[in-house]
């Protein structure tokens, strides 16, 4: 067997390899992208966990604020109603009015708190709902993940034991070369001949699509040795169906 068909014989298992991957891969991704949005979700509800605990606590001390204002007013009243003088009583009375006055501040900002914590209830509510929905579609896709999972499990042992007997039939130096290539065209790293017109002996690389100097298609009919496109780089190869059709015209 040439170094080529060597080549071909595991490029076709890689090829099935990452076919294969991919269906789990992409179900991988789902799942993790479902995590992430539950963790969002969660980060998102322990903030205004967070602010609506701070809010209670300043609508309670706000409120003991009113409560001792009143228990003042009370006691000022019955001051007021006991004074001796007109001086006495108009002091009394203006501090009243402070103490009024400052109430009402108090009970404008409890107001304005309780309406602020009542929005953080219910933005709450509506995170807990999405969560609720959301693990639902993430329990899908853990699921979905492990089926595809074990449905090509049995299948990718087998092809990975097919890969690494046909890596070890390539001549270490293609095999190299076929691994660096491999890492960033993947499906793309070979490519077949193809005829363009058979007339004029023009064939073109099956990946770019550029005509390719007679002697490579020779080349490849002949010893088969590693043979690149020099366009797009992409190791060459012929299929048999074009091999015999070449071959046969010209016996
Ligand atoms: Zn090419």
């Amino acid at each position: 067997m040439s170094v080529t068909n060597k080549l071909l014989r595991l490029y076709k298992v890689d090829c099935q390899v990452r076919s294969l991957r991919s269906r789990v891969d992409s179900a991988e991704r789902y799942l993790k992208q479902q995590d992430r949005t539950l963790d969002e979700l969660k980060a998102k509800k322990e903030a205004l966990d967070g602010q609506a605990r701070q809010l209670k606590a300043t609508i309670a001390n706000d409120e003991n604020e009113t409560n001792s204002i009143e228990e003042r007013i009370t006691s000022l009243r019955d001051k007021l109603n006991n004074a001796t003088s007109n001086k006495e009583y108009s002091a009394l009375l203006t501090e009243v009015n402070t103490l009024k006055a400052d109430k009402e501040a108090v009970d404008e900002r409890v107001l304005e708190s309780m309406t602020r914590l009542d929005e953080i209830k219910s933005a709450i509510d509506e995170i807990k709902g999405e969560t609720k929905e959301r693990t639902k579609v993430r329990s899908v896709a853990l699921g979905e993940r492990d089926q595809r999972a074990a449905d090509v499990k049995d299948r990718l042992t087998e092809l990975e034991s097919d890969r690494s007997t046909a890596a070890g039939d390539v001549p270490p130096q293609a095999l190299a070369k076929f691994e660096e290539e491999v890492e960033f065209r993947e499906d793309e790293v070979m490519a077949p001949i193809e005829e363009h017109s058979r007339k004029h002996m023009e064939y073109s690389c099956g990946s770019c699509q550029v005509l390719l100097p007679f002697e490579s298609v020779n080349r490849l009919l002949g010893n088969g040795d590693l043979t690149f496109c020099g366009n797009c780089g992409s190791i060459l190869y012929i299929e048999d169906a074009l091999r015999e059709v070449v071959t046969g015209g010209k016996k």
